[in-house]
């Protein structure tokens, strides 16, 4: 593969010193970053290399910025010629009225066998990305995308795209890249710092997010970073973006393009779901230098021969005369260009994710024959370090960075705390000390919800009202320690014989109340007289003593119709059980 990047000022320049004679070949693909935005431009610089280019494939966008060689240029045409020694091309413009559509016609078309990539650039301000790659992935997720949104010098009027073919206001060019050995390398950067807590989107629709913890999203620029940046929306997002994180470890930034005045909803490029768990990030140089230099020992490993930088127009607006930081590492690998775009799309894991603010990095290589033609930068990172970690402003930004998330942590784990303590609090009021059933209170609020929720659907439910049989006896004869025992045994004994459903209680002394939800009368019997006979059969051996028990029971079903009340329903069993006492004991009756 034979890789040259040129860089023109002038339509003029590029006329004149554009010379692809030694590549005219069908090997020869050429992607051209154009800063200059006018469509009699954009037209000019189309026609000018289709003239110089008979076999040559081509695709160009306009752009906020051109990468060129690992230098950034303004207002300029970059361009990126590559001859490939096996790989050929499919290239092809794309129109829908309808974003996702439009993906799903790029997948059918220029989907093949042996594609390795997909290059790809839609306009930036007529076109949903986050839709397009969401189609493209409806039909096929494992091939991996490259490029991203075309943008212009921040007029926002027109953003173009162009081929050999023509020049497009609306749509999407792509080419794909198809080979059986070309490697393809995909990366992304955007080292932005996260700062305060975590927040949920709770009113999204599409790119459109209107309340984050339920508070208009405007309100919540401004409760956490003041009326400045409040008042400065949409433009102002730009600085602080909103970060959520992927499940694959992807880290997402959205910024926003608009700002409805009605309801403070802000109109995001790229999606936000409700659920999304988002907090405010801020551009941190110092993470990016400390990432460059990271770079700088492992991107020449890789072995790349040409490398794409598909990056945020926000970024350089953000990082201005540092961005260069981060770019001339990824040359020194590789011959570097690319453009900075209105959105970018990242392939990790058989997954296109549609990013902004990021740094979106592809590297190809062929490895065969490798003739790369690099130009080496000399103001590297290596060896202009700056003073950035002396500098007092970024020193000042990484404390307070640091004082907030550090508060953050502390308040987050004070609140788990404070959770435990409240769901230990709510285990004690709820159940008994000696037995941990349930309650006579928790029973007494949860019969009530049921009692509702039977009366709304109709459901039939009983109760049993349940006292051991001479229980002082057992006291007298064994002490009351061994009593308590026995009041243990049986309410194991009580949970065993009923279903997870059903709300065992122990309501005092040695009386029990249990709530039978959707059992009738016949049914409530049946499990009283299972547990009256389990217990009857029972030996329970506590310290040697083999002690034998009986127990009496009364039962009633709530009546939907005249019942207000469980107590009710509970009065009635006590009266049936207080008869089950006066007739001999060991039984149950039915009230
Ligand atoms: P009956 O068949 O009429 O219900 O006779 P009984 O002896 O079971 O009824 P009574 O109400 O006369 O006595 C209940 C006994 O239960 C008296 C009390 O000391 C005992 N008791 C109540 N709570 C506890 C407890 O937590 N532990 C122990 N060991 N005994 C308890
Ligand atoms: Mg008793
Ligand atoms: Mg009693």
């Amino acid at each position: 593969m034979q890789v040259i990047n040129k860089n023109y000022k002038s339509l003029d320049d590029l006329q004149d010193n554009l010379d692809l004679s030694n590549f005219d070949s069908k090997n020869t693909l050429i992607q051209v970053f154009s800063g200059l935005v006018t469509v009699t431009e954009v037209t000019e610089i189309q026609a000018i290399i289709k003239k110089k280019c008979r076999d040559i494939t081509f695709i160009g966008a306009t752009t906020a910025g051109e990468i060129s060689n690992g230098q950034v240029f303004k207002n300029s045409i970059s361009v990126s010629i590559m001859k490939f020694d096996h790989t050929s091309f499919e290239s092809n413009y794309f129109y829908s009225d309808d974003d996702y559509e439009l993906g799903r016609k790029i997948a059918k078309k220029n989907f093949k066998k042996d594609t390795k990539v997909v290059i790809i650039f839609v306009d930036g301000l007529l076109t949903n990305g986050n839709e397009v790659i969401d189609g493209i992935s409806s039909i096929d997720s494992t091939i991996p995308i490259a490029g991203g949104m075309a943008a212009e010098n921040g007029s926002l009027k027109n953003t173009f795209l162009f081929n050999n073919e023509g020049v497009y206001r609306k749509g999407a060019v792509a080419v794909s890249l198809n080979s059986d050995i070309l490697k393809v390398f995909t990366d992304y950067q955007l080292n932005w710092q996260p700062i305060g807590k975590f927040m949920t989107v709770t009113k999204a629709e599409n790119n459109r997010v209107y309340e984050i913890d339920n508070i208009s999203v405007s309100d919540i620029y401004k409760k956490y970073l003041g009326n400045v940046v409040g008042d400065g929306l949409p433009h102002s997002a730009t600085e602080f973006p909103l970060l959520k994180l992927e499940d694959d470890g992807v880290e997402v930034c959205r910024t926003f393009t608009h700002k409805f005045e009605e309801d403070g909803s802000l109109l995001s490029i790229g999606n936000l779901n409700v659920g999304d768990k988002v907090r405010l990030a801020f551009g941190n140089v110092n993470l990016i230098i400390e990432k460059a230099k990271k770079n700088l020992q492992e991107y020449p490993l890789l072995q790349l021969e040409a490398v794409f930088a598909y990056s945020c127009a926000s970024r350089i607006a953000f990082l201005q005369s540092d961005i260069v930081h981060e770019l001339e590492p990824l040359n020194e690998a590789a011959p570097l260009s690319g453009f900075f775009t209105y959105g970018e799309i990242f392939h990790k894991n058989a997954k296109n994710n549609f990013l902004n603010i990021s740094l979106t990095i592809l590297g190809l290589s062929e490895n065969t024959n490798k003739q790369v033609i690099k130009t080496q930068n000399k103001n590297t990172v290596k060896n202009e370090e700056k003073n950035f970690f002396t500098n007092k402003h970024f020193i000042v930004l990484d404390a307070l960075t640091n004082l907030s998330n550090t508060v953050i942590e502390e308040l987050n784990s004070a609140n788990k705390k404070l959770e435990e303590v409240q769901n230990k609090l709510t285990e004690l009021v709820n159940h008994d000390d000696l037995t941990n059933l349930y309650n006579r209170r928790y029973f007494n609020e949860i019969a009530q919800d049921f009692l509702q929720v039977a009366k709304r659907e109709s459901n039939k439910f009983s109760v049993i009202m349940l006292d051991i049989d001479k229980f002082k006896v057992i006291n007298d004869t064994y002490g009351h320690l061994i009593g308590d025992e026995v009041l243990k045994f049986l309410s194991s004994l009580l949970i065993e014989n009923t279903r997870s459903t059903d709300t065992v209680s122990r309501f005092g002394g040695e009386e029990f109340a249990i709530l039978l939800p959707f059992t009738d009368l016949d049914g409530a019997f049946k499990i009283s007289e299972k547990i009256r006979l389990a217990v009857e059969k029972q030996t329970i051996t506590i310290e040697k003593h083999a002690i034998k028990l009986t127990i009496s029971s009364g039962i009633s079903s709530i009546n939907l119709d005249s019942d207000s009340n469980v107590i009710d329903a509970l009065n009635r069993a006590d009266k049936a059980l207080y008869e089950a006492k006066e007739t001999g004991r060991n039984k149950t009756v039915v009230f």
